[in-house]
């Protein structure tokens, strides 16, 4: 976003403050359909859950991966005054309930409005055949997640050995399996996670089909990379790699969704803080600011993202670190950032932190969570 429209809201509203740009939702959104036409989007709401960012996803025809009962609701609240038909349609098509293991109390609630659900084990087929028999299945499988900045497989995912029998005990409980899904690890720079995860489904689909299961869908997950800097490979380099496989190996009336959630919000998201405080320390100028890492530079933390500091003022710069607000010495934003020398009072502000940032505020130290102001809404 323009440095000077940042300013004058930090200005207006105060800090810290948590600027979500909608133009350049609608960008990457666009963006994603423009390079993947084949791929329905289903926008993972846990990147960045704000009602108003849903909204805007929804309004351009986009679906939802939810991952908690909280989640859900946020997406329904779109669709309430939908009648009853229109909604079940909605659900049905459009919201897969993408968390692999699912309260019981949950699949009971969730069971009337029937989803999609994703499952990896004998447990949850149980679990699922009981308390939500309505739902259909998409079996997540474990792939590698080489190089992604945040790695998301050692959790969750079965093994592709393990997929049939898992889909044919699915079908002996009286559920149907509707397809596979997977997730190559959040930021994923190497498009061979992909193409390696699109071809060990391609097995699974094949050896399904010889045991008479007729897979229907798949969903090639998120990881899709930000352009946070210049050694991001290009989108529509690993869109291309991405589809040639696809097409390769799964004919058009193989359903194919996706569920970026990085790569639609990193870049609209602003941080703006003030500056509260300044020391040198070890020799260094070191400025305290009145956001931080239990806030919404959480991702330092979460997911291993590094953020870049800048000042509205020009002038020469010198090497700097940058605290948060609270107490703990874990409240470190950044050891090494060229800044010029600023005053108490004065700001700082950060680009491309859309993603995975004000979604994990706490309220630790009694600091309360960013502003948030919407733009171009
Ligand atoms: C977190 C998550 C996503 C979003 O991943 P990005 O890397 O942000 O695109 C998608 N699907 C599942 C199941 C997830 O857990």
């Amino acid at each position: 976003m323009n440095a000077k429209t940042l300013l004058s809201l930090a200005k207006k509203h105060g800090t810290p403050l948590f600027v979500v740009d909608h133009d350049e939702l609608r960008k990457n959104y666009r963006l994603f359909r423009k390079h993947f036409p084949r791929v329905q989007i289903y926008y993972a709401v846990k990147v960045n859950s704000d009602p108003a960012i849903v909204k805007t996803f929804y309004e351009l025809g986009g679906s939802f991966d939810v991952a908690s009962m909280q989640e859900f609701h946020t997406v329904y609240e779109n669709i309430k005054g939908l009648p009853a038909k229109a909604r079940q349609d909605f659900i049905w098509d459009k919201v897969i309930y993408a968390n692999p293991i699912k309260p019981v109390e949950t699949l009971h609630e969730l069971d009337r409005y029937k989803p999609l659900v994703t499952y990896d084990n004998h447990e949850e087929v149980k679990k699922i055949a009981k308390h939500a028999p309505h739902a259909g299945l998409a079996l997540r499988l474990r792939v590698p997640n080489t190089g992604s900045m945040v790695e998301l497989s050692s959790k969750f995912g079965a093994l592709p050995g393990e997929a049939v029998d898992l889909i044919t005990f699915a079908h002996e409980q009286g559920l149907v399996v509707e397809g596979l899904s997977f997730h190559v690890g959040s930021q994923c720079t190497n498009p061979q996670n992909f193409i390696q995860a699109i071809h060990l489904s391609a097995g699974v689909f094949a050896e399904a089909k010889s045991r008479g299961f007729n897979l229907k869908l798949l969903d090639i997950g998120g990881g899709f990379p930000a352009a946070y800097d210049a050694t991001v490979p290009k989108f529509s380099a690993l869109a291309k790699k991405i589809n040639h496989e696809l097409d390769r190996l799964f004919p058009p009336e193989i359903e194919i969704l996706a569920e970026p959630g990085r790569f639609l919000v990193a870049s609209a998201g602003n941080a703006v803080s003030k500056i509260i405080g300044k020391a040198i320390r070890n020799e260094k100028m070191s400025y305290y600011v009145d956001d931080g890492v239990y806030h919404t530079y959480s991702g330092v933390i979460f997911d291993h993202c590094t953020y870049h500091l800048q000042s509205f003022k020009k002038g020469p710069t010198q090497i700097c670190a940058v605290f948060g607000p609270t107490c703990d010495a874990l409240d470190t934003i950044s050891l090494a950032e060229q800044l010029p020398e600023l005053e108490i009072g004065e700001y700082l502000y950060s680009e491309n932190i859309g993603a995975y940032s004000a979604a994990s505020s706490t309220h630790f130290n009694g600091f309360p969570p960013a502003k948030v102001v919407h733009v171009n809404e």
